[in-house]
């Protein structure tokens, strides 16, 4: 979200000009978060958690592969 120093004030984009200054002061505004927004990054312990789901379900379909191999 574009902030405005001279306003004080959070600048949606739209209330910018097409220059990017704010609309109401006509100062410059720190867009650069507009131009860079903050990627949402997984963890490294997410996959930590879905590698060992992977395993646990992996192993329990070749438990009851086995089971339902014994049954018949
Ligand atoms: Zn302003």
């Amino acid at each position: 979200m574009p902030w405005c120093d001279t306003c004080d004030e959070y600048r949606a984009p739209t209330a910018l000009t097409t220059s990017g200054t704010c609309a109401a002061c006509d100062a410059k505004v720190d867009v650069a978060d507009l131009k860079n927004p903050p990627t949402a990054k997984a963890p490294w312990h997410f996959w930590v958690m879905v590698a060992a789901l992977v395993l646990y379900l992996g192993w329990r379909l070749i438990e009851g592969i086995i089971w339902l191999v014994q049954k018949f």
